[in-house]
């Protein structure tokens, strides 16, 4: 059998609830959006009734049309998969063979990694500069005749910051390696990348899991040209999303004003949250939903405390690329914050 990294999810409240004995736990830990989907979104599925019949072909194409209208995007350039994680699937599928090579910049999601070893390929890790923006010349000299896809992640998870358009495109128009952008919390963000998607060898990809509050509809986009879009859907699955997941976002695109105001709250409280923690610990700025911060205590067992107070964060310490310190808090309602910064505070005052 392969051997691939184990991706390791956080603890869900319930488990939490139980091995603490704890009534109230906050979740912080899966850059989840506290505030739920559209009101929209939640009338059309009470109203769903076709679960015996496979999706059907016209409500895919209706959504490609809502998001081309969203991104300004012509929709033979769009495809629709189950989630980030099922575009990238398919797009490793198509571009990566055993031995090929796959850049990643360090330390990021921690998916890419774990396709790039069920591909048989071979990771090329990266560090990233002490901003934690990619470093452009590495990158640059790290690709070979190999070298087949090279991530991109903006705003990147787990550190929060975006990268300089120059900076993507010098790469991309320097080598014929596809650029896979991902920009699953580009809602958040102050720009985006998405004037890069006109090159050939550029995939930008997106989610409702995010600033949509679809997370477990599991549907996402993508933006790449119409040449890679005609191979794409010649290895997707027959039915990659939902008829349920396909009407919940296009219900979210026709309630835009839903989504934004869940960005506002959450980078308000983002801010908020900023600087709660920039006296206690060493906090990076964000341009995403949750910020990232390392303190003088292990992040393993600074998670583990602040769980037996009923707060769950995510512990980034076995992220590649991480120090043993880094842990990583989505940004929740304001009492949830409050929660965690008062056990924090409880627990970094021993
Ligand atoms: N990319 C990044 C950077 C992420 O953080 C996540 C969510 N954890 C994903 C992709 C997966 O998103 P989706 O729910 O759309 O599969």
């Amino acid at each position: 059998m392969k051997k691939i990294p184990e991706y390791v999810p956080g603890k869900s409240i319930d488990e939490v609830k139980r091995l603490f004995g704890l009534k109230k736990v906050v979740k912080l830990a899966s850059n989840e959006n506290p505030y739920g989907p559209s009101p929209k979104v939640l009338e059309v599925l009470r109203s769903f009734d076709k679960f015996h019949i496979y999706p059907s072909p016209s409500e895919m194409e209706e959504l490609i049309e809502r998001i081309s209208e969203y991104l300004g995007v012509e929709g033979e350039r769009i495809v629709i998969g189950a989630g980030i994680d099922g575009i990238l699937e398919n797009v490793f599928k198509m571009f990566v063979d055993p031995l090929d090579e796959v850049v990643i910049p360090i330390p990021s999601f921690p998916y890419y990694h774990t396709l790039t070893s069920v591909m048989n390929g071979k990771e090329i890790r990266v560090r990233r500069k002490g901003n934690f923006q990619i470093d452009e010349e590495a990158i640059l000299n790290s690709i070979t005749e190999k070298t087949k896809i090279i991530i991109v992640c903006s705003p990147n998870n787990p550190t929060g910051n975006i990268e300089d358009a120059d900076t993507v495109r010098a790469i991309v128009e320097s080598c014929n390696a596809l650029v896979f952008i991902d920009e699953a919390y580009a809602e958040f963000a102050s720009r985006d990348l998405l004037e890069l998607s006109e090159y050939e060898n550029v995939v930008i990809a997106r989610t409702f899991s995010k600033a949509f509050g679809l997370a477990n509809l599991r549907i996402g986009y993508a933006v790449m040209s119409s040449e890679l879009k005609k191979a794409y859907m010649k290895v997707t699955t027959p039915f990659p999303v939902s008829s349920i997941a396909i009407l919940a976002a296009i219900a979210s695109l026709e309630d835009l004003r839903h989504m934004r105001s869940c960005v506002e709250k959450i980078r308000a409280e983002r801010a908020r949250l900023y600087a709660g923690l920039k006296d206690r610990v060493k906090v990076c700025p964000s341009e995403a939903n949750f910020l990232f911060f390392e303190s003088l205590m292990k992040a393993s067992e600074l998670a583990e405390e602040l769980m037996k107070r009923g707060v769950i964060v995510r512990d980034c310490s076995k992220f590649v690329g991480c120090s043993p310190f880094s842990v990583r808090v989505s940004i929740g309602r304001r009492e949830e914050n409050d929660e965690f910064l008062k056990a924090l505070d409880e627990v970094l005052r021993g």
